[in-house]
């Protein structure tokens, strides 16, 4: 089986079902029995795998969990509450107090809060670098570097940086090298056949199967050397190759408590099967909307890396299978002319999230980015005269006829 959705469809559950279930059954129960008094000790002592409570591990989550790991190739998965916790979770289990991690510059506004505001808080230091900008990168790495965190494709700036790269410098260092592959998801991005050793995702996106529920990803590809980093060193001599998430499950996992419950992995299983057709439905239109926007004498900018003439489209070809997320930009003469435009819209919503399966616009220099100051936003690449559009999969002649009654 090569095809993605044939793949999902497939995916053995850990256990068989007793009742020969073909969908996953959600598993809402936060305990679980053992047969005798030997057995609970012998899980406890971790000679007996076996779910005990809910915040440490739960089938229906498993299966999730399986399901990505056998569909991405990874080496193991966990899943979490958000994207938020997937991405604090996956420094913290590497860095301690006075260690720092290099980051791309252009961040989700919550992961650059995090790194600002949260982490500084406890001693880790984040060094912003154009993650396109290799060199920049590299000048910055010292003893108490930890990893290289980026996203694979920015956003609302939609750059792309050269992976292989990255991992080159992160190798050399022998830094973790993570991304942040939300926008990217894995039917068309294989993170270990680029050298990325960690990957981190916002599951609430493109996986959720259309903005049904919240929750996020920790991807170990299996190709890092845990034993390099000083604050791995002691589990990865217990637990070798699986030191990374057996940190995450104890550490951070059970002990900040940031489980995915059975519920939303339920819409996560159904999600998976689904995703690549719902992704190639939204790429078709975002093909079609990139030629409405060129054609159309009010649009003055349109940018996405999927498009022939994008300075990115070579590396969107190499690494995303030519399918660099369906988000897109696009600029009107000013920020006046965008609200017009976007109080006409009747299909498309306004709204704030990413890959819904309904087409989402917002106006970020006065939503998102509202509270930089204005240099700044400038600096960020965010104009006053650009909007973002989440392309969803309604039909492309709806969305275009749309924008074109609200465009006059
Ligand atoms: C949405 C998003 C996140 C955060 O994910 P949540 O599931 O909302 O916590 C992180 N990174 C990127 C790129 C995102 O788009």
């Amino acid at each position: 089986m090569k095809n993605f959705t044939t793949r999902s469809l497939n995916i053995p559950f850990p256990k068989k079902d007793p009742h020969n279930s073909l969908a996953m059954p959600i598993y809402e129960s936060v305990s679980f029995e053992f047969d005798s008094a030997e057995d609970i000790a012998a899980n406890f002592r971790g000679e007996f795998p076996a779910h005990t409570y809910s915040r440490t591990s739960n089938p229906t989550v498993e299966y999730f969990e399986a399901k990505v790991r056998i569909l991405t190739g990874a080496h193991q998965v966990l899943a979490v509450t958000s994207g938020m916790s997937a991405i604090s979770a996956a420094i913290l289990a590497v860095c301690k107090q006075g260690d720092n991690i290099i980051s791309g510059n252009h961040l989700f506004g919550h992961s650059l809060a995090l790194f600002e505001q949260s982490l500084s808080a406890y001693g880790l230091e984040t060094r912003f670098a154009d993650t396109t900008n290799t060199e920049l990168i590299e000048a910055l790495i010292d003893q108490n570097t930890r990893a290289i965190y980026f996203e694979t494709v920015t956003n609302p700036q939609l750059e792309i940086a050269d992976i292989s790269k990255l991992a080159e410098i992160a190798n050399r260092h022998h830094i973790l090298l993570i991304a942040d592959s939300t926008v990217t998801p894995p039917s068309v991005f294989n993170s270990k056949a680029l050298g990325i050793h960690v990957e981190v995702m916002s599951a609430t996106k493109f996986i959720s199967g259309g903005a049904t529920a919240v929750g996020g990803l920790i991807i170990d590809n299996g190709i890092y050397d845990w034993s390099i980093n000083p604050n791995c060193l002691a589990v990865a001599k217990k637990f070798g190759k699986d030191a990374f998430i057996a940190r995450l499950r104890k550490n951070y996992y059970r002990n900040l408590g940031m489980p995915m419950t059975a519920h939303t992995a339920n819409y996560m299983n159904a999600g998976l099967d689904i995703l690549e057709l719902r992704v190639e439905r939204c790429y078709q239109n975002c093909l079609k909307l990139g030629e409405f926007f060129r054609q159309n004498r009010n649009v003055t900018r349109v940018d996405y890396p999927g498009l022939k003439d994008s300075e990115y489209y070579d590396l969107a070809v190499n690494q995303f299978s030519g399918i660099p997320g369906t988000v897109m930009t696009f600029d009107l003469e000013s920020q006046e002319e965008c609200f017009r435009f976007m109080n006409r819209l009747k299909i498309i919503r306004r709204a704030t999230n990413l890959n819904d399966n309904k087409s989402l616009i917002i106006h970020p220099f006065s939503t998102i980015y509202a509270e930089f100051p204005e240099n700044e936003r400038l600096k960020m690449g965010i104009r006053p005269s650009m909007m973002r559009l989440s392309v969803g999969i309604e039909g492309a002649e709806d969305l275009i006829e749309d924008m074109e009654q609200a465009l006059k």
